[in-house]
């Protein structure tokens, strides 16, 4: 069992927190909101004060947060206070470019680095089953292990640090285009006089199949967009793309579309609905309204 340091506790980061308590680690946390902290500690978490505090004396600091700037500056406190040979995983999902610079930084101080982001959303947070997609040496992933296997149900080393963000960028372009596709593909088929939940029905089983169809055509149809996963991340996480693809001088043109399919969505103020979302956009381009 480990020492563990958890900074960020919110949808995401509370449950996995949580789920290191019940695995018996000794866990300390920290947040900036204290009623997130208050939860964790009824759990059997330490509540840490401040981030010197948490990350302090040991074995494993965590970290999971919404964007670079507060990983960098969360990061910044952690090369200060935590103690060499330190392992530090962060789950965020933030540029490729910045979990770099975690690597390279805390490498000068002696700490071992890896890049996790997950999918999964809160369901599989709280449930314990996230994906994780890991970038660094493999001696830290097999350290992470115990880790991993908490929170999650599948983790894949897929290459040195920033990789992991680099395939979390994959996962959300090809998310955010898939929905951007059937969402045209539900108008086509309302406009043109087919039944859209049989022609759903029947795309799901073909070739256009995807867990996107599996879990989201009825919801789309019924024009119910709960989230799930927010149209304000996603369209933080397109611009983690578009750096990205600018940073390898890739041209992304379909990702450039989605994109601003989703600024569209955020900008149309449905920034907190389900980013499935996307069809009102398609909607509003189509001149059309669902009743
Ligand atoms: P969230 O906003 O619910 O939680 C972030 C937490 O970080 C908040 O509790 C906030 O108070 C805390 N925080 C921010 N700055 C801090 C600081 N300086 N010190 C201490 N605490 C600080 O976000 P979330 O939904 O848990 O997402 C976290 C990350 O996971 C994001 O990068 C997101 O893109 C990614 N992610 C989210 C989902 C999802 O479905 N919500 C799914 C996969 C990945």
């Amino acid at each position: 069992m480990s020492k563990i340091g958890f900074v960020g506790l919110g949808i995401m980061g509370g449950p996995m927190a949580g789920h290191l308590v019940k695995a018996g680690h000794e866990v300390t946390v920290y947040d900036l909101n204290p009623e997130s902290v208050d939860r964790l500690t009824t759990l059997g978490a330490t509540g840490g004060g401040d981030i010197a505090e948490t990350v302090r004396d040991k074995d494993i600091v965590i970290t999971m947060l919404p964007q670079d700037e507060h990983v960098e500056a969360v990061f910044t406190e952690v090369l200060e206070h935590a103690a060499s040979g330190t392992l530090y995983i962060d789950f965020s999902t933030i540029t490729p470019r910045t979990a770099e610079w975690t690597h390279t930084e805390g490498a000068k101080k002696g700490l071992r680095v890896l890049d996790a982001p997950v999918s999964g959303g809160e369901p599989g947070a709280i449930e314990g089953v996230l994906s994780i997609m890991v970038g660094g040496s493999e001696a830290d992933f097999d350290a992470a292990k115990p880790i991993f296997e908490a929170v999650g149900k599948s983790f894949t080393l897929v290459g040195p640090n920033g990789a992991g963000q680099v395939v979390k960028a994959a996962n959300q372009l090809v998310v955010g285009g898939t929905y951007a596709l059937v969402a045209e593909a539900i108008l086509l088929m309302e406009n043109l006089g087919a039944n859209a939940v049989a022609g759903l029905d029947a795309l799901a089983g073909g070739l256009a199949g995807s867990t996107i169809l599996e879990r989201k055509r009825k919801s789309m149809l019924e024009r119910n967009f709960k989230p799930g996963f927010r149209i304000d991340l996603h369209h933080k996480d397109m611009g983690i793309i578009l750096a990205a693809a600018r940073q390898a001088e890739l041209p992304i043109p379909f990702g450039g579309l989605v994109a601003q399919h989703i600024a569209a969505a955020r900008a149309m103020g449905h920034g907190s609905l389900d980013h499935s979302a996307l069809l009102l956009v398609a909607e509003a381009l189509a001149g059309k309204r669902a009743d």
